[in-house]
């Protein structure tokens, strides 16, 4: 296994934790919100090695880094969005920007750059997305000219223009993507580069502490030793390379600025009284705004640990698991933070409660590193293939497996999963002998029905076996969380699968009983106690302050 030592791991997150109560306090936050300013001295702490060396964690120690691995990451990430998103992209957009040199790099660029980013703890930014090429990066503009001397390539003319770089204005180094001869390619580019200039910080919805800038790119010179791997043509390989480790680092964003304005909102209902008694005491409050949230948060933690042990474990290939950990994680964070404004009432509509920062914070993860349609998109293409290959014995055979888990640990919901997965290989079977996903909106829509079942077999696995220590609940507590997500999962495959495949024109008069409809149904019975069990735990986990 790749990465820290528990203890050396629970050491930095204490230690951010400890910084931010003493330096980041909440009017400190919301000045830097309101005045859309970029906490220059914070960044400067963070990536002190006398202080946190906060960048080391992610550079390897042959290079100088502490050599942390997928789980420190997303540790790290969710401790960091806790704290405040805008903060955590300034800080871990560096870890993005020196992606391409990690995954792509000579040993020489790896030792030179890596080396250099780790002693003098530079701020890096990466240079991807252009006004035209977005979700479609294929289409990219900016161009690298090769520059000869005697017939050899000795340098590169860049041209071109960048949108929405994090940390753009005040990186001290950047990895810049543009087509050369060969195709698609990264660059590493000096920020003091002569033709390199950056626009002004953009007037943000959220994460308005971090920096994001146009990069204009005009005849910027570099010599060919920056062309990352010393090949054209590998640069959407390299992006793509790097998607399970990034798409987790944002997912564990979503975690943490999700449970940020949840843990205010389960506090607040022990504080607040309406109708003579404590809105924590009012099942229609906690069941409607605190505990779904709660559940499709530790759904997507235990998915993201899976992840992250998967590639820490020497299994880096994880592109439609960093997917699903991406969207389901901040897809529930940003509901989470939107029901925690709810929860608040009109104190939530005010600066003062910061959930209302913390939700236009949180909604950037939705955004950034790929869409939550465009996740939609990748997990559905990539498990349909698997469906098709296997000729639906991928997700049978998850199922068989969690019918033995079942067996050993009925109260972990993964007979429930079970059903779950059963009912998704009825439909894409479905949506294969029909030729539904000729229709793109089914397509995404089966994106959204994987994620959820993949969760769900996820975390009853895991409550089974392996919970969680990140979060101050119980197994048994874990159990019951995993028991309510895999429902919600097997009902949501159930029911949209159902409406989706009618709407799209399927032929089977059947369906609802092949999808097993009345078992789905049936597997519901017990779910308001179990909501009241987890209400009553997240009340203990976080009491009022
Ligand atoms: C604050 C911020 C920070 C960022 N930081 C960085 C950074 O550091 N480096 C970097 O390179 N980029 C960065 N980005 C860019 C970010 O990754 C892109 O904004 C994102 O990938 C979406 O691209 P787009 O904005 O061009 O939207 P578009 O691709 O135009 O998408 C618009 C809408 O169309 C949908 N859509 C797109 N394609 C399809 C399709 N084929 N089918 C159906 N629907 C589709 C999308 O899901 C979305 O809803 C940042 C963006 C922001 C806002």
């Amino acid at each position: 296994m790749i990465g820290l030592d528990t203890e050396t791991r629970d050491m930095v997150i204490s230690t951010l934790q400890e910084y931010a109560e003493r330096k980041l306090k909440p009017e400190f936050l919301r000045e830097l919100d309101e005045k859309d300013e970029f906490p220059t001295q914070v960044l400067r702490d963070l990536y002190d090695p006398n202080q946190f060396g906060l960048h080391l964690m992610f550079i390897p120690e042959e290079y100088g880094g502490l050599g942390g691995g997928a789980y420190d990451i997303y540790r790290v990430s969710e401790t960091m969005a806790r704290i405040d998103l805008g903060i955590a992209t300034g800080v871990l957009a560096t870890f993005l920007g020196t992606d391409p040199i990690t995954v792509g790099g000579t040993e020489e660029q790896k030792k030179l750059w890596m080396g250099k980013i780790a002693d003098e703890g530079l701020l890096v930014a990466y240079g991807a997305t252009e006004p035209q090429a977005g979700s479609d990066l294929g289409s990219l503009t900016t161009k690298a000219e090769p520059v000869l001397e005697a017939g050899v390539v000795v340098g590169y003319k860049i041209n071109g223009r960048k949108q929405w770089i994090s940390n753009g204005g005040v990186a001290r180094l950047y990895t810049v993507l543009a087509n050369a001869p060969g195709g698609p390619s990264w660059f590493v580019v000096e920020h003091d580069a002569s033709g390199f200039t950056k626009g002004k910080p953009e007037d943000k919805h959220g994460i308005r502490a971090s920096n994001t800038a146009a990069l204009f790119l005009d005849d910027v010179y570099v010599t060919a030793d920056r062309l990352v791997g010393g090949v054209e043509g590998k640069g959407l390989a390299q992006a793509q390379a790097v998607f399970g480790y990034t798409r987790l680092m944002v997912g564990s964003f979503g975690l943490g600025g999700g449970w940020a304005a949840l843990e205010r909102a389960i506090r607040y209902g022990q504080t607040r009284v309406q109708g003579g008694a404590l809105l924590s005491t009012k099942q229609a409050y906690t069941h409607k705004l605190l505990v779904p949230n709660a559940v499709r948060l530790e759904a997507s933690r235990a998915y993201i640990e899976w992840v992250a042990e998967r590639i820490d474990g020497g299994d880096p290939e994880q592109q439609t698991e960093g997917a699903v950990a991406k969207y389901m994680a901040t897809e529930a964070g940003n509901k989470a933070a939107e029901d925690a404004i709810q929860a608040h009432g009109g104190y939530g509509y005010t600066k003062e409660y910061m959930v209302e920062k913390i939700k236009r914070d949180v909604r950037i993860t939705c955004i950034y590193e790929g869409t939550s349609e465009i996740m939609e998109w990748t997990i559905a293409r990539d498990r349909w293939q698997m469906h098709l290959k296997s000729q639906g014995a991928y997700y049978r055979d998850w199922a068989t497996q969690l019918d033995a888990i079942a067996a050993q640990t009925p109260e972990s919901g993964a007979a429930t999963a079970a059903l779950a997965l059963r009912a998704l290989t009825v439909l894409l079977e479905r949506c294969r002998l029909d030729r539904l996903t000729r229709n793109q909106h089914i397509l995404f829509r089966l994106g959204e029905l994987i994620a959820y079942a993949e969760t769900a077999a996820i975390f009853s696995e895991r409550a089974a076996s392996k919970p969680t220590e990140a979060i101050a609940l119980s197994p048994a507590t874990l159990c019951v969380m995993a028991r309510v997500h895999a429902r919600e999962a097997a009902l949501k495959i159930a029911n949209d699968g159902l409406r989706w495949a009618i709407g799209a024109g399927q032929t089977d008069p059947n369906l609802a009983n092949s999808l097993n409809l009345p078992a789905i149904f049936a597997a519901q019975a017990g779910l308001v106690d179990d909501m009241n069990t987890v209400a009553a735990a997240l009340i203990a986990a976080f009491p009022a302050e």
